[in-house]
């Protein structure tokens, strides 16, 4: 079962609140926010799109269902942004939405240059749907009252909440403590200032602006009377929470690990809800967080990755995938690295193919393929296509004289669709991007024209595997599937096992440990250039083809072995023709065995001093079936 079904079978049993402000009473409203104190990590996108996922799950079983998203800006000023310093230094424990817009920005306040710049990337992962997820602010919030009727309560009930943190949290306040942070008229922070005395007639609460309630800023000392409503002032944020779900109000919520310990502010928030309404707190979707690897993603030190960085890099379905595709409560991974790149866009891609292709594919897979699908309700973007493989891409890109498009349209068969061309742009976007600004020097390609210095390295039978390359690749048709076949057919006429060969055989081509794909790639290149640049693996930089004979000889039980095993059959030779090779002091008896399924193979068993070539020669003769040998 998906996630998704999960949470929706959990939600079948769970309380429905009453109508609040916002409506409700029947519809299930998804809440989720952010303070927007600063650029929004990576991370932060978890969060959004597991609840879009849970959003677009219920939308399809036909559940009445809205996705709110709040921006916290009525929060204070509590650390400064990343290289902004001296200009936010001022307004520490002023709320954000007062805040003024860093130098250059054109955002009205400092809240709102975060969050628009956070809310640009739910455009570009189609969250909320088409029309997107439905932004309020908090500000708008308090100042128009709408909270006005949960500040009453919470604050009436003050002493109760104190109670509930002291039982719930173990958490100490003072007697005559209020949850509640006005904002300093003289100052204007928020951030510094404690109230009492809450007068339930007239909604005012008595305030003082300390300079010592806080070690990250510094409060004026004014003190004063104001009213605790229409935006005066703010609930301290596990308030704020009871506040959102009463008025609005939530049905779903989910929150990272780091809020749902016992005791944590989602316990204390659920406990003063259950207290102050009688309601139970909406479903929580705990998750985990994304982990971010390594290689270091950012061009804005310190920071760690933004959300917006990562979503200029990684075409927004895959984006969506890496999110969505582990369970909320698994920690999501993501290393940028050329290899995980490109396991994370192989996989997708194979649920994307499974999905429409495969009726037996489990429909917990379907549905996270389809979760992360950007545009839902295009059938062409919904549908199956073909995807251009992202290895191929990032070699492609890397080859400036070829055309990417024509390639793929080559390899496809047809011409590319218009989806699957804006597919294939945001690959080459991505490629492009990750060639010029994470990838190491030993992941980026440098096609050989001659063999490299490197190839002097090969063993003699590494060597040999590349003469017989040449030869195979000289004769074969010339596209992937033939190629790669010729790769394969090559190593097993050295013979030599499959890791030595691809050693080699990226080393001669890119100079390198690993590569794209044999088939396809080389397909991109000219025939000729590569029969040549195999050909001349240097050869007369000490090449021992008596070495090579006697390193590739085994024993006669070893071909009786090979000839006798296999699954699920031993293999049917159906040619076969035996020499004797000389092989510097010694000797060798060479096989060259043709498989009933046409695979050729060769296979070289050594002459003991206490034997004979002739009677090694006349057993290997009897090991193959009689009418060959
Ligand atoms: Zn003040």
């Amino acid at each position: 079962m998906h996630w998704t079904e999960e949470i929706l079978q959990q939600l079948e049993t769970h309380p429905m609140p009453p109508a609040g402000t916002y409506g409700g009473g029947g519809v299930h409203i998804i809440n989720d926010s952010k303070t927007p104190s600063g650029r929004a990590h990576v991370g932060s996108l978890r969060g959004v799109l597991i609840h879009d996922a849970v959003y677009r799950a219920l939308k399809a079983k036909g559940v009445s269902v809205r996705y709110r998203f709040g921006c916290d800006d009525y929060d204070p000023v509590d650390e400064l942004p990343h290289g902004m310093k001296e200009h936010f230094q001022q307004y520490l424990g002023q709320p954000l939405c007062n805040t003024p817009a860093p130098p250059g920005s054109t955002a009205t306040d400092m809240a709102d240059h975060f969050i628009t710049d956070f809310w640009s990337v739910f455009k570009d992962l189609g969250v909320g749907g088409e029309g997107g997820c439905e932004f309020y602010r908090m500000r708008d919030i308090y100042r128009s009252g709408q909270f006005n009727g949960a500040i009453d309560r919470i604050l009436s009930s003050a002493e109760r909440v104190r109670e509930i943190y002291k039982q719930v949290s173990n958490a100490d306040r003072p007697r005559g403590w209020l949850p509640f942070q006005a904002i300093c008229e003289k100052c204007g922070r928020i951030g510094t200032v404690e109230c009492t005395n809450y007068d339930a007639a007239a909604h005012t609460v008595e305030y003082h602006c300390r300079t010592d309630l806080v070690e990250w800023a510094k409060g004026c000392g004014n003190r004063g009377k104001v009213s605790a409503l229409d935006g005066k002032g703010k609930l301290p944020w596990k308030l704020e929470w009871v506040a959102k779900w009463a008025t609005f109000p939530v049905t779903v919520e989910g929150a990272g690990e780091d809020h749902n310990t016992k005791g944590g502010s989602r316990d204390v928030a659920a406990h003063c809800l259950k207290a102050l309404y009688g309601r139970e707190a909406p479903l929580n979707i705990p998750y985990g967080f994304i982990l971010i690897g390594g290689r270091k993603m950012s061009s804005s030190k310190g920071l760690g990755v933004t959300a917006r960085e990562m979503a200029d890099f990684l075409p927004p379905e895959v984006l969506r995938y890496l999110m969505i595709r582990t369970r909320p409560k698994s920690q999501a991974n993501f290393e940028p690295t050329e290899e995980a790149l490109v396991k994370l866009f192989n996989e997708l891609d194979r649920s994307h193919l499974k999905t429409f292709t495969d009726e037996k594919y489990p429909a917990a897979e379907k549905t996270s393929y389809l979760l992360s699908v950007v545009h839902e309700k295009d059938p062409a973007e919904a549908g199956a296509f073909f995807d251009c493989e992202f290895q191929l891409v990032l070699a492609l890109v890397q080859m400036p004289h070829l055309d990417i498009y024509a390639e793929f349209a080559r390899i496809k068969g047809s011409a590319l669709s218009p989806i699957e061309r804006s597919h294939l742009d945001r690959r080459i976007h991505a490629a492009k991007f990750f060639i010029a600004n994470l990838s190491l020097p030993e992941e980026r390609l440098t096609l050989q024209t001659t063999p490299p210095i490197g190839a002097k390295e090969l063993s003699a039978t590494q060597r040999a595997f590349c003469r017989v390359l040449s030869g195979r690749f000289s004769k074969c048709e010339w596209n992937g599937e033939a190629i790669q076949s010729a790769v394969f057919d090559a190593a097993r006429l050295s013979p030599i096992d499959q890791p030595s060969a691809f050693l080699a055989f990226y080393r001669v081509l890119l100079d390198n440990t690993r590569g794209p794909k044999a088939g396809n790639f080389l397909a991109f290149l000219g025939r000729d250039s590569v029969v040549r640049l195999f050909g001349e693996v240097p050869w007369d930089a000490g090449i021992d083809e008596a070495a090579h004979l006697r390193a590739t000889a085994g024993t006669l039980d070893d071909l009786k072995k090979f000839l006798t095993t296999g699954k699920p059959t031993p293999p049917t030779p159906v040619h076969g023709a035996v020499h004797v090779r000389s092989a510097g002091a010694g000797k060798v008896v060479e096989a060259h065995i043709v498989m009933l399924d046409g695979k050729e193979h060769l296979r070289r068993v050594r002459v003991d001093a206490d034997q004979t070539a002739a009677s090694v020669e006349a057993e290997v003769r009897c090991l193959l079936p009689t009418q060959l040998a």
